[in-house]
Order: structure tokens, then C-alpha cells, then sequence
């Protein structure tokens, strides 16, 4: 946790209430998301990819295995089950994974990121069990391309088009991941998918990890992203379209942000002040953020890997010895012996 946010969560919270916040958290399951990395194939080598080199240790769980987690986490508390990995479109147990989380309790929260761009009848096979599908989209064909390689940006559009008939477009969300050649094309951007019903892009600058180290002059700045921000206001003040467009300030983004952005230091005190994600209505749309203001080990995430290893965060994929920051194999351990580890690793990080 970077010392500076913790610093301004003291100032806001008072150690005691904010100790008091994250031991409700650390104890139940119930704002947890847990992210099953399922699919190890991919049909893309982007040039942001935070998985870079790194090969499993490990042999991929079985279906049986899967279902054995979700259950287990079903059982202590955990409704949020998130469905990543590489590409999850290549991998034949997640409609059937995507079912059994449904059947648990059709309650459950299911959802799946995808680049959309390979198996086409896998979307018709989830889509009666899922709340959300992410898609990837890194800017308009040029823009994408550059990241995601030659014609991946048509095959996208073209799937895109085919499974808004299996999916309600009101439950797909494009993600951008912003690099300085696609932020000025986000409008752009919006006004094409939007004519397909699509009402909710998700923004976040790209982290140089993975293979994303040979993007470091790509990176955007932090004023570049505060402009970013801006021009969607404004491009959201004189649209006519309801559109939700959410942008994610990044942790170790925060204490600059704070100083030196009074738009987004207004929102972060709200955010403070409610604990919620804030909201900001502008004409017939909603401009949202997330603040990762916490940025404690397993306390509202928990990702496990292809191979059943659990992880605080999908960016240890980026490490070739991924299974030596986990807390354990969930295939040789109990998960009450595991959420024992859980609570110490969250404790110890805001001690250390
Ligand atoms: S970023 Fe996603 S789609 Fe691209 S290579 Fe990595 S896993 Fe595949």
C-alpha cells in the first residue's frame, strides 16, 4: 500500500475507523470478487499483455476442480464470480462453470472478459448465465491493431455485431486500455459502438508490466489522463446519447492526483465521505469513477491462476515465479486454511 494513501485514508478515516472498515472487509466474502483465471490459451499476442512470457507452473484445473471452488467460496460468503485468464472464449469449461455458478444461486453475480475476437458460439453458450461481458477494445482499427495485432480490430466488430443478438448490449461494457496513440479517439470510439446499443466503456491507462515494458514511451502521463477526464465531461455535457463512461484512478495515481487535480480531489473526498463509487450526472449520462484507494492483498479480489495458485491481483502474472507470491494451491489446501492466510497477508500489509 503506497504510504502516501494510507496516509491521506488516516487523515480522512482516523486509524480506528479505518482499521475497524477493513476488518469487516477482511472478514466476510461478500464485496469480494473472485477472479477465475480459467482460460491459458489466447488467440492474440497483444503488446500490452501483463501475462508477458510467464508459462504455467502447474497443470490446469479440471472442471470438477473449478466447480469445487466456487462452491467453496459460495459456501463462505463470495457472490461475485469473475471470469478472466487469457482468452476466456477459448476455453470449453467456462459455459459450463459460468452455468454452475447460476445454479448455486441465480443470484450470483457472473461475468466474463473477453477480446472477442475468436470463438463466435461461445457467446450464444453464455449468455443466458452471465450479468456482464467486458470486451476489449484499444481505440479505433489503427489504434487497436497497433496494440493487438493486424485485422483483430474487424474481427472484434464483426463478432460484437453477431452476439448483441445472444446479449443484451445493456449488459456489455468495452474496456480501453489507454496508451498516448488511442486517448484522443475516444469519442470517436463511443459515438461507433454506442450506434450498436453499447452504453458503458470503461477507461484505465496501461501499467508498464509484462510485455508492456516496451511500451514505456506510450505510457500516458498523468495530465494527459486528467485532459482525458476533462474532455469526456465536456463531450458528455453536449451529448444527447445515456451513456456510462467510468474511468479508473490507479492507486500509486492517487497522491498526485490529489495535489494537483482540484476536479478529481473533489470526487476522491466523496469518495472518502461515502465510501461508494462516485457518480457524476451530466446530461442524459453518468461520468463514473473507481479509486483504488485501497490496494491491500486479497481484500476485495481474489484471483486464481489456471493452475489453481491464489493471487492477490491478475498483474502477478507478469512474474514468472507468479506461484511464489501466492498463499497456496487451492487444490492442496482448504479454503478455510486459506482465508486464515488471507487475513494475515491483509494484516500485515498495513502494518508493514
Ligand atoms: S492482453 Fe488479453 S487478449 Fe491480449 S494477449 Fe494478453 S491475454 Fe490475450
Amino acid at each position: 500500500m503506497n504510504k502516501q494513501v494510507l496516509q491521506l485514508l488516516e487523515d480522512f478515516y482516523s486509524q480506528k475507523l479505518l482499521r475497524k472498515q477493513i476488518k469487516a472487509a477482511t472478514n466476510k466474502l461478500d464485496a469480494l470478487i473472485l477472479d477465475l483465471s480459467v482460460s491459458y490459451a489466447c488467440n492474440l499476442n497483444c503488446k500490452h499483455c501483463y501475462w508477458g512470457d510467464t508459462t504455467l507452473v502447474g497443470n490446469p484445473l479440471s472442471l470438477n476442480e473449478w466447480k469445487t471452488v466456487i462452491e467453496a467460496f459460495y459456501d463462505q460468503g463470495c457472490r461475485h464470480f469473475h471470469f478472466s485468464g487469457k482468452e476466456s472464449s477459448l476455453n470449453s469449461q467456462i459455459p459450463q462453470l459460468c452455468k454452475y455458478v447460476k445454479q448455486l444461486d441465480a443470484g450470483n453475480f457472473c461475468g466474463i472478459i473477453s477480446n472477442a475476437s475468436s470463438n463466435l458460439p461461445f457467446f450464444e453458450a453464455v449468455s443466458n448465465d452471465i450479468d456482464y461481458l467486458e470486451i476489449s477494445v484499444d481505440g479505433l482499427p489503427e489504434q487497436h491493431d497497433f496494440i493487438r495485432g493486424a485485422g483483430s480490430f474487424d474481427k472484434m466488430e464483426h463478432n460484437l455485431k453477431q452476439l448483441i443478438s445472444w446479449i443484451n448490449p445493456e449488459k456489455i461494457n468495452l474496456a480501453t486500455s489507454l496508451y498516448q496513440g488511442n486517448q484522443s479517439c475516444m469519442p470517436e470510439l463511443i459515438f461507433r459502438f454506442s450506434s450498436l446499443g453499447i452504453t458503458k466503456f470503461f477507461a484505465s491507462p496501461i501499467l508498464p508490466i509484462g510485455h508492456a515494458k516496451n511500451l514505456s514511451h506510450q505510457l500516458i502521463s498523468n495530465e494527459d489522463y486528467s485532459r482525458l477526464i476533462q474532455k469526456t465531461h465536456h463531450f458528455l455535457e453536449e451529448s444527447e446519447q445515456a451513456l456510462n463512461i467510468y474511468f479508473c484512478i490507479q492507486h500509486h495515481t492517487i497522491p498526485d492526483f490529489w495535489q494537483e487535480d482540484a476536479y478529481l480531489r473533489k470526487r476522491f473526498e466523496q469518495f472518502l465521505a461515502t465510501g461508494q463509487n462516485v457518480e457524476e450526472k451530466l446530461n442524459n449520462s453518468w461520468l463514473q469513477f473507481s479509486f483504488e484507494f485501497f490496494d491491500l492483498p486479497y481484500l476485495y479480489q481474489m484471483v486464481i491462476s489456471p493452475d489453481g495458485y491464489v493471487l492477490p491481483k491478475p498483474d502477478c502474472f507478469h512474474a514468472k515465479n507468479y506461484h511464489e507470491l501466492s498463499l497456496e494451491n487451492i487444490s492442496t489446501e482448504g479454503l478455510k486454511s486459506i482465508l486464515k492466510k488471507r487475513k494475515s497477508a491483509i494484516i500485515q500489509s498495513i502494518s508493514s
